[in-house]
């Protein structure tokens, strides 16, 4: 046989990461995501979905799924522009808009496909993009996208506005487009999205604001984070949603004036070029939307569990990271003991994923708690009590 150096070349390379502590393992639930989850034929409680609300397992959502399947079939058939635009899908864009407060939204597959279309779309004539260097991946890729086609991309340091500031004074680029995550994904803290919004204004440029993490749990009715900061729409802001983390379902929107958005759904290309997902997915979103607007009880227990947790672990010998958001980091440091901690976490019932370089900054290793209004006060207590133990 001949030598197949190319897979031989791969394998060296997966050597290499099993040597620095960066192989990541899928674990195969035995059943449905919820407070607890059973692997391997044992129950752990779960502090590693983002399924914010415990909507995830909804059975109302669910029978939505089930009704949605059985009157409009399992699949789209189509992309949207050809013949896959059905009246679940429309039904859900009108009502995701006025939940959020801006005149038209556009659904997409998922969030990663919703940014890829947004950045890129927008990025024309000369554009210049200016990123929060903790933004998402997705974001990240997108930004690529828009490179490849002549756009130029600046990085800012996280969440600051001076240097944001400095940046767009300095540039002269008649197309100017900013992009930040609302919540950032693996720190929790938020944007300070008024100063983005004055900042987009006074130099005349797009915000882009990826509400992944905030969509239903923060603001009123769990509108999300322009909401919770009370700030109005704006011809030239977009939002994204994510769709399958708060909401439970999966999918992504995007919310923005009737122009933007009817240019994205003319020119996205992760829009026009993919087919639409099934109309039962959004069946089951327009009733997800109904429960996170009646859902202030979800949200104070959320609230509450999260209080819980940052006041219990106060004096062990990892830190929190400051944030309010039901992401809670705890930063380990290097990348063996954050998995060493994860393990015995594990082995005493509690799935916290260890979160490594290259997704958080080399030093920075952490335990991603995520708390859900699905979990009880006794859960966060068991959660505290072993990490009390294991210090
Ligand atoms: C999860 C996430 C996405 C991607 O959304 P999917 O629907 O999972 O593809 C985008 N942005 C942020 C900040 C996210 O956390």
């Amino acid at each position: 046989m001949i030598e197949d150096r190319l897979t031989t070349e791969l394998a060296a390379q997966l050597q290499e990461m099993a040597a620095a502590g960066l192989t990541r393992r899928r674990r195969v639930l035995e059943s449905p995501c919820g407070r607890i989850a059973t692997v391997d034929g044992r129950n752990v409680l779960n502090f590693a979905s983002n399924d914010y609300l415990g909507l995830a397992g909804n059975a109302e959502i669910a029978r939505a799924l089930a009704d949605g399947a059985l009157q409009w079939g399992a699949g789209s058939g189509a992309s949207h522009l050809v013949s896959g635009h059905l009246a679940p899908h429309e039904a859900l864009e009108k009502e995701i808009a006025a939940f959020v407060g801006f005149p038209r939204a556009l659904t997409f597959s998922t969030g990663y496909l919703a940014n890829l279309a947004i950045v890129p779309t927008l990025a024309v004539r000369g554009a210049v993009i200016f990123s929060d260097r903790l933004n998402h991946a997705s974001l990240i890729d997108a930004m690529q996208l828009a490179k490849a086609q002549g756009a130029e991309t600046q990085r800012y340091a996280h969440c600051d506005m001076a240097a944001l500031e400095k940046l767009l004074a300095a540039s002269d680029a008649p197309n100017k487009i900013i992009v930040s995550d609302a919540v950032f994904s693996m720190d929790g803290d938020l944007a300070p999205l008024p100063l983005l919004f004055e900042l987009a204004e006074r130099y005349d440029a797009w915000l882009v604001i990826d509400d992944a993490h905030g969509f239903g749990v923060l603001g009123p009715q769990g509108r999300g984070s322009l909401a919770h900061f009370n700030l109005p729409h704006h011809p030239r802001l977009l939002l994204m949603g994510t769709l399958g983390k708060a909401a439970g379902v999966g999918g992504a929107f995007v919310a923005g004036s009737q122009t933007a958005i009817e240019y994205l759904l003319q020119k996205g290309r992760t829009y026009i070029f993919t087919t639409a997902a099934p109309p039962a997915i959004a069946c089951a979103l327009s009733k997800s939307v109904q429960i996170i607007e009646h859902g202030d009880a979800l949200r104070a227990n959320l609230s509450a569990r999260i209080g819980q947790l940052r006041d219990g672990v106060g004096d062990l010998p990892w830190q929190l990271l400051p944030s309010a958001t039901a992401i809670q980091p705890l930063i380990v440091g290097e990348n063996a003991a954050v998995l060493a901690l994860a393990t015995a976490l594990w082995e005493r019932g509690l799935w916290v994923p260890a979160i490594r370089p290259p997704t958080v900054p080399k030093g920075t290793a952490r335990l991603r708690i995520s708390v859900s209004a699905a979990h009880t006060a006794a859960d966060i207590d068991q959660l505290i009590n072993a990490l009390k133990e294991l210090a």
